[in-house]
């Protein structure tokens, strides 16, 4: 059972320790080991580090050409492992990379992917069962691939818990060599320069998420929505009605067919409810939901529920953060600890 880890920075992306978790769990239901693969350059530090979540070995490709994502190179390095190894099972993160290599292996190994699963079980005979959205998400797809292998799949982002880090856990580290030259390049890398989101933090990263939907009536109030997230250190998101009116690209979009984010506290500001949006972000630390319907379900999940016209609330809460942030140090830092 493999899982592919993705380094970023020095560290591991969260969608990588996510994926460690779930592995790990079904490594012990299959009672096999859990391998992770990362290739790289100078990874071995993240290697040790990674084998902290669960894994029992790691098995790394370093080559400078691999120090950052391109598409033919990985693809080369991850066909030849899995061709020299070959494993049941090997799970991406359905992260852009994750998602780019997954498709380039199953055509290249000619087995099947199932991308952007919720949930993984295994049936009766040990294969992966593997579960995701279809049909817009109005239906849940079980996915087997009884004749291939390995079997495939990318895994949600935030959708599984990532598990916690023990610096005492042994396992190998086994460094394996596949053969890279330029040739093997399809781009080369004269710069690297970091995209830099438009609005701020992306949502299924941020530690505070402020949420808007179709409550706010105007794509203008959106403005309002990112003040208070600024003021937070959070970002903004927004639900589906939102984004099909039109008044927040679909990126920002929270539920069954957006992402998933599990911030420690999220705003759900004039957002009913429905159970395509709790979907995405149930998982939350804390909800705090601000709507004019005090029958609007969004409550029954909310750990607090402030009922009232959101055009009042919401200035009034960006006013008091203003004054409390005007105020001296001791006071800002008792809000800077919930982060
Ligand atoms: C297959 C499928 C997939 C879907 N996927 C998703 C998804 O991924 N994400 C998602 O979000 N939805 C999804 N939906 C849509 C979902 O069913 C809801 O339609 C949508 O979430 C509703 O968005 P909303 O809460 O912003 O709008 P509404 O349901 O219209 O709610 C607006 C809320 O704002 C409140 N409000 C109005 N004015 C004020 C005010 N002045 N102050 C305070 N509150 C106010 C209202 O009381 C109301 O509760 C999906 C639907 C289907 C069928």
């Amino acid at each position: 059972m493999w899982v592919f880890l993705e380094g970023r920075k020095g560290s591991l992306r969260d969608v990588s320790v996510q994926l460690i978790g779930e592995g790990r769990r079904l490594a012990d239901r299959r009672g096999v080991p859990l391998t992770g693969v990362l290739p790289g350059h100078d990874v071995e530090a993240l290697a040790r580090h990674a084998i902290g979540y669960g894994l029992d070995r790691v098995v790394v490709v370093d080559h400078p050409l691999l120090e950052i994502y391109r598409s033919r190179p990985f693809t080369k390095v991850m066909a030849t492992l899995i061709i020299r190894h070959k494993p049941e099972i090997v799970l991406y993160g359905a992260s852009k990379n994750g998602r780019d290599l997954g498709g380039r292996l199953h055509a290249v190994l000619e087995t099947g992917l199932a991308a952007d699963c919720v949930k993984f079980d295994l049936d009766d005979d040990g294969n992966l069962d593997m579960i995701r959205p279809s049909f817009g998400g109005k239906s849940l797809a079980h996915i087997l691939c009884k004749q291939h292998r390995p079997q495939m799949a990318s895994a949600r982002r935030n959708v599984f818990l990532a598990p916690r880090h023990d610096p005492s856990r042994q396992g190998a580290i086994v460094h394996e060599a596949v053969e890279i030259s330029d040739a093997d390049l399809d781009a080369k890398l004269l710069e690297f320069t970091e995209f830099v989101r438009e609005g701020g933090a992306r949502p299924d990263e941020a530690g505070i998420v402020v949420s808007g939907g179709y409550g706010l009536g105007d794509p203008k109030n959106f403005g309002m929505l990112q003040e208070l997230a600024d003021l937070l250190g959070g970002a903004v998101a927004a639900s589906r009605k939102a984004v099909d009116s039109g008044w927040i690209p679909k990126e920002f979009q929270v539920g069954q067919t957006g992402m998933t984010v599990r911030p420690k506290v999220y705003f759900a500001i004039g957002i009913s409810g429905a159970v395509q949006h709790l979907a995405g972000m149930q998982e939350s630390g804390k909800i705090v939901a601000i709507n004019i319907d005090p029958k609007a379900a969004i409550f029954e999940i909310a750990d607090y529920g402030i009922v009232g016209n959101l055009f009042q609330i919401v200035p009034e809460m960006i006013q008091q953060l203003k004054e409390l942030k005007a105020r001296p140090a001791k006071t800002v830092e008792a809000v800077a600890t919930i982060r």
